[in-house]
């Protein structure tokens, strides 16, 4: 037996699963595992990342400047209080390495993004699961779960896997609610595909213990570059800085990201697509006799009778080719989340799921 052994808590994390993306013997396969925009990213995007490929032997700036200030232009924020990480969940882990530590609590909600775990555990301190409300986040119940040794609560809004949001009342309450010694860190992945929605800018900008983190990886359809940044007070994003890498993004990263934040067009084209694609398909599966949550997001959850029918429907889906994702491991067996593809997509999960409830089973 080797007696090198790791840090306390990291050998509870189960290596986290990304969804599928391949069926074998398709060609054909639509991958709707991982919420990734089916469109892709903004044209501007993908000639940054080219034109940045010229640029290779040199270092990246790691102050984020032009990054910062064209997500600053973009949403009207303060470009000193934005940091740049390697997808959102730099962001995350960030904090959970700042500010939680052996013998402190880090909330998270029953159905909430799995990396909260994953960071509690990594930086020692304890994990803890609140219930939900109807798959909803229940702002009473994670106010009853505080204490002394809440050092960080996590909400996605709205959330994965579920899609749900609450309002910004709901959001206030819980600022004003959660113990002094505690950051509320509000997870915004999927906030562009809400209509008018700033995330929560706005309660981080009023006070001094709310953190947003947002995403390249969702609207922006950038996925494959690894890009995120977070929103907070001064003394928080002070923190922050002094343990990310300096050179933490790549210079093709940045350079578009920062062309994908300066084109808010297509942003607002992938919103509209989504939105009316994603009525569409929960329509029809209502129809099918799978009812879903009404979903703020870019997926539903499609909810089936048992975890039997879920696991047979998945079965299913995969056999013709279209790779949804198995929520079993978020305590949700009976359900399978779908993200919203293109419309091509969107029929053909339709039409499957019509003809597996009319007796492919
Ligand atoms: C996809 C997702 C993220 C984004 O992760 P990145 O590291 O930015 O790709 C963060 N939170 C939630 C809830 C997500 O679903």
């Amino acid at each position: 037996m080797t007696k090198i052994t790791p840090q306390p808590g990291i050998l509870d994390i189960a290596p986290y699963v990304g969804g599928a993306s391949q069926v074998a013997g398709r060609t054909d396969a639509v991958k709707l595992s991982s919420n990734e925009n089916p469109f892709g990213p903004s044209e501007a995007a993908i000639e940054a990342f080219r034109r940045a490929g010229f640029d290779l032997h040199r270092y990246p700036p790691t102050d984020h400047a032009a990054l910062r200030g064209a997500i600053a232009d973009a949403h009207g924020l303060d470009a000193a209080r934005i940091i740049c990480g390697v997808g959102s969940d730099e962001i995350l882990h960030l904090l959970c390495q700042a500010y939680a530590g052996p013998g402190d609590e880090v909330i998270h909600t029953e159905h909430g993004f799995a990396i909260y775990r994953i960071g509690a555990l990594a930086a020692g301190a304890t994990p803890v699961e609140v219930a939900e409300n109807e798959r909803t986040t229940d702002v009473d119940a994670i106010l009853a779960a505080c204490g002394p040794a809440t050092r960080l609560v996590f909400i996605a809004n709205p959330n994965n896997p579920t899609g749900t949001m609450i309002g910004a009342e709901e959001v206030q309450r819980l600022a004003d609610g959660i113990p002094d010694t505690a950051l509320l860190v509000l997870d915004g992945a999927y906030a562009e595909y809400v209509e008018g929605f700033d995330g929560g800018a706005a309660l981080v900008d009023q006070r001094d213990n709310v953190v947003m983190t947002r995403t390249f990886s969702k609207i922006y359809g950038l996925g494959g570059l690894r890009v995120g940044w977070g929103y907070g007070p001064a003394h928080v994003i002070d923190v922050l800085n002094r343990i990310r890498g300096p050179f933490n993004l790549s210079g093709p990263a940045l350079a578009a990201a920062e062309a994908a934040v300066k084109d808010q067009a297509w942003v607002a084209k992938c919103r509209a697509d989504n939105r009316r694609l994603r009525a569409w398909l929960i329509d029809v599966l209502e129809g099918h006799g799978v009812p879903c949550d009404p979903s703020e997001a870019n997926f539903i959850l499609a909810r089936f009778t048992d975890a039997d029918e879920a696991e047979a429907c998945n079965a299913y889906l995969l056999s013709q080719g279209l790779i949804v994702r198995s929520v079993a491991g978020y305590n949700l067996p009976a359900c399978l989340r779908i993200t919203i593809g293109d419309e091509a997509s969107c029929r053909r999960v339709a039409h499957a799921i019509g003809q597996f409830k009319e007796g492919a089973r």
